[in-house]
């Protein structure tokens, strides 16, 4: 199988690599794509040898060049936003990890859409932003849409087998979400105001990129992950339980009218999931070791607390509004958590901010990527204006 993986410098990419390297019959690496991490992606290159390397800028892609010409490779080096289209939809390809972070990921994950390839979708942005449109583009295409997001890989596992969007038919009744309830789990309301960049990414069970490390820590995770379910299963809103596991062993599970609940269980290791959607419906060594029952000895759950975690029902408000609440949701989401790394807003000051956007954008459908990729613009600019007036108050 071919393979392009956006994002390939990133938590997730890294981890395709991992698994990638224990399958070199199986699996043979066409693409790589990262945004600025020139050196990592030079060392990714000369391990995996790909036809294309895609950076961000210019400037990088000569450096890029450079580092690869003097290793005496012939991978062609690439930059910008068409070229991770290109590189997503190269007619050699099989398959499209889409692993980068954000709305950035968006245009190439709907590329690979569109060339009707296998994708394997981390980029919950992507569907959060444009479900409808990144939906209808599968069908239209017959693209093999197979998630990497860890819960909903699980679902995936878990649903009938053939699964095509019906879940009155499928006899399932819910699909419940677990999630760790990240580092803030039993933090106390009063504490969260003072909570730091270093302490909301350093998730208990997880190792992840930054931002997603962010959102894990105040539930918007857990909100994203409700949108892109709802998209991936066309499973009705009120039809999506999140469950608080801080374990993290079940990753997720799908209830039946029969009263069965089927779930998938691993050591939180994204391996796992990779590899499932990597050799779907095969399965292959993923690196990842054993579960160990007798050392997890105990599975906990816990309701969700949605006066600590506003996010968490800040999503659900967003879907249940349809149009282009979501896309707003999303964006407003991404300025506030660079805001917050930045220290320019405080943890708190995340859901108000998303709360205040959602409050100044118009609501609006969202027929096609145009409007799409406008209402996410229209919401950073809402989020920026905000967050500059909410500063300009603060200071003397
Ligand atoms: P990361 O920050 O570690 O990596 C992000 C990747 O995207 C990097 O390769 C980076 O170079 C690239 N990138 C960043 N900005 C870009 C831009 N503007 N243009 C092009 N490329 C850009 O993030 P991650 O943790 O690997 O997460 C990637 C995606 O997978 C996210 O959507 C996240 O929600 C999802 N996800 C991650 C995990 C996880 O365990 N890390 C689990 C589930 C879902
Ligand atoms: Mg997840």
């Amino acid at each position: 199988m071919k393979l392009t993986i956006l994002g390939a410098t990133g938590s997730i990419g890294v981890s395709t690599l991992d698994v990638v390297a224990r399958h070199p019959d199986r699996f043979e690496v066409v693409a790589l794509t990262g945004h600025s991490q020139v050196d990592v992606l030079a060392a990714q290159c000369r391990q995996f040898r790909p036809a294309y390397a895609v950076v961000g800028r210019a400037a990088d892609a000569q450096k890029l060049a450079q580092l690869l010409a003097d290793a005496a490779l012939k991978t062609e080096v690439l930059y910008g936003p068409d070229a991770l289209a290109q590189v997503a939809s190269l007619p050699e390809v099989d398959a499209v990890m889409a692993a980068i972070v954000g709305a950035a990921g968006l245009p190439p994950t709907l590329a690979a859409a569109r060339a009707g390839k296998r994708v394997l979708l981390a980029n919950k942005e992507a569907l959060v932003m444009a479900g409808a449109v990144f939906m209808a583009e599968v069908r239209r295409a017959g693209a093999l849409l197979l998630p990497i997001d860890s819960e909903h890989n699980a679902i995936f596992q878990s649903m009938p087998h053939n699964y095509a969007g019906d879940m009155a038919r499928g006899g399932v009744r819910r699909i419940l979400l677990t999630a760790s309830g990240g580092p803030f789990r039993t933090t106390p309301l009063e504490v969260l105001t003072a909570v730091t960049p270093e302490q909301a990414v350093a998730h208990p069970n997880w190792s992840m990129g930054r931002k997603i490390s962010v959102d894990s820590a105040t539930m918007m995770n857990k909100g994203l992950e409700v949108i892109e379910a709802h998209w991936l299963f066309n499973a009705p809103v009120d039809r999506i339980d999140v469950v608080i596991h801080p374990q993290s062993v079940i990753h997720s599970l799908v209830a039946y009218e029969d009263g069965s609940v089927l779930a998938q269980l691993g050591n939180p290791d994204m391996r796992t999931p990779i590899a499932h959607a990597l050799a779907w419906p095969e399965r292959i060594d993923s690196g990842v070791a054993a579960l160990d029952l007798f050392a997890v000895a105990q599975l906990n759950f816990e309701r969700p607390d949605l006066v600590r975690f506003p996010c968490l029902d800040l999503a659900y408000r967003a879907l249940r509004a349809e149009g282009n609440a979501a896309a707003v949701l999303n964006a407003a989401n991404e300025v506030a958590v660079a805001a917050f790394l930045d220290c320019r807003l405080p943890f708190l000051g995340i859901a108000d901010l998303i709360a205040a956007t959602l409050d100044a954008v118009p609501q609006a459908d969202l027929p096609d990527l145009a409007a799409v990729l406008e209402a996410d613009r229209q919401a950073r600019a809402a989020a920026n204006a905000i967050l500059t007036r909410r500063s300009n108050r603060k200071s003397p």
